[in-house]
């Protein structure tokens, strides 16, 4: 038999060893930090009944429309396999009721689409995705949007931009529809086939068309923000206000509406540039979806589990290839140093960063040796100047480069699962991201 034969399906992949050990390690640190926020993970099915999707999704919408898998199984019954991981979770909290009802879950699994498959996009593609359940919060938005980016930090991403916008009340729909509609009425001939339709069924959609023209005529348009009421633009304001105080930088993105029908409030994506011209990483939202006369409300978002991994490769390379963790090596040069670098040293471990130093208190120079015979990333040095300072030395034993850190500084560039960023020229300053 030719070996095209054997081929997987178009668009879907086998992931077996070696690759699939950087899925496992990526799987390990979502794990472990959503569970530092309170998540548990769910396994739904991956066939649902039609209604979850059509329901949730809205009909119109392109994944519904063109991209879903759905067929009859053998009883006559319309079955999809899942799209997304979204409204499976939505079916299980209004299936528990009152149980669920500030559950917090996130999955790792296949989504399937029936797409043109291309650099970025298959047919079946994986997500990590996680849902807070809980009527709308400004906070609960904000701490999501704060979680994934964690997430991101943790596996060494640097180069990610996030991009938020709102998609406001369904009260505020009828308002948006009709001020988009008199914004669009001079420009509809210009229009493509596709926008020229949404502007009956999805007018929305025609913000984040991707033909050149309609791009053009989209940024002319007021943000959708204009038609809204004060309710809504106050809670997008708050969203922004809080992601600020989280130290969190995101952008207003006029032209990000997220093609579902289930959000509210506030949606967001997290682009890389690494990802090519699919560079969505990750999107998410809050959304409100009734299934079965239950009304279930929250904010989630889904990431690319393919996406991430381009991503990590190419910010994070020692993570993606399993290289050994990094390591620190403390060294000093007087007592009261010997013994701040041995608080430091707890410090770091407890964090669960490796590291090591000479506890023998010998000279510099012996301590540098010992730094290099231990295989250390980097190294911490501290002396008199230094106490007095309250900073360190830290030096890329790489790059030989070496700059100035405060503790913060120190803690903050310091992750468990990163190796340590290369650091930028001294000129750059003393942050190294
Ligand atoms: P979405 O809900 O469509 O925004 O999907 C969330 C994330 O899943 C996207 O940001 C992508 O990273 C990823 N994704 C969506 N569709 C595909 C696909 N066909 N192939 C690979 N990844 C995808």
């Amino acid at each position: 038999m030719a070996t095209e034969e054997l081929q997987p399906i178009q668009g879907m992949a086998d992931i077996a060893p070696p690759e699939i050990k950087i899925w496992q390690r990526i799987e390990s640190c979502v794990r472990e930090l959503f569970h530092c926020y309170g998540f548990g993970e769910i396994r739904t099915p991956i066939l649902e009944k039609s209604f979850v999707f059509l329901r949730s999704l809205g009909e119109t919408t392109d994944v519904v429309q063109k991209e879903m898998y759905l067929f009859d199984d053998r009883g006559g019954r319309q079955i999809v396999v899942r799209p997304e991981g979204t409204a499976s979770v939505m079916r299980f909290v209004a299936l528990k009721g009152q149980e669920a009802q500030d559950a917090r879950l996130y999955y790792i699994g296949p989504m399937f689409r029936c797409e043109r498959p291309q650099a970025g996009r298959k047919r079946q593609f994986h997500q990590v995705g996680a849902e807070a359940i809980g009527p709308a919060l400004a906070a609960a938005d904000a701490e999501m949007i704060a979680m994934q980016v964690h997430l991101l930090r943790n596996l060494g991403l640097r180069n990610f931009n996030i991009h938020v916008n709102t998609r406001g009340l369904p009260e505020d729909r009828a308002v948006v529809t009709a001020g988009l509609r008199a914004a669009l009425e001079p420009h509809i001939p210009n229009l493509c086939d596709d926008c020229r339709r949404r502007i009956d069924t999805n007018i929305l959609r025609v913000l984040d068309c991707k033909n050149e023209t309609c791009k053009k005529i989209a940024a002319t348009l007021p943000p959708v923000t204009t038609f809204m009421a004060e309710t809504s633009r106050k809670y997008l304001d708050d969203v922004l206000r809080l992601l600020k105080l989280l130290e969190i930088d995101a952008v207003v993105n006029p032209a990000l509406i997220r093609g579902l029908d289930y959000y509210i409030h506030t949606v967001w994506e997290i682009t890389h540039p690494a990802l090519g011209s699919q560079d969505a990483l990750a999107g998410g939202g809050r959304y409100r979806i009734t299934l079965a006369e239950k009304t279930v409300e929250g904010v989630g978002f889904a990431m690319g589990f393919e996406r991430l991994i381009t991503a990590v490769q190419n910010d994070n390379p020692a993570f993606a290839a399993g290289e050994a963790q990094p390591m620190i090596w403390l060294v000093s040069f007087g007592q009261p140093a010997f013994e701040d670098n041995l608080k430091l040293l707890q410090t770091l471990r407890f964090r669960g960063v490796r590291c090591g130093m000479d506890l023998a208190g010998r000279s510099m120079k012996a301590q540098m040796r010992a730094a290099d015979r231990s295989g250390a990333t980097a190294v911490v040095i501290r002396g008199d100047n230094e106490m007095a300072s309250g900073t360190f030395q830290f030096k890329d034993m790489k790059t030989g480069v070496q700059i100035a850190l405060t503790l913060p500084e120190l803690l903050e560039n310091l992750n468990p699962q990163v190796r340590i960023a290369p650091l930028p020229s001294p000129v750059d300053g003393a942050k190294f991201q």
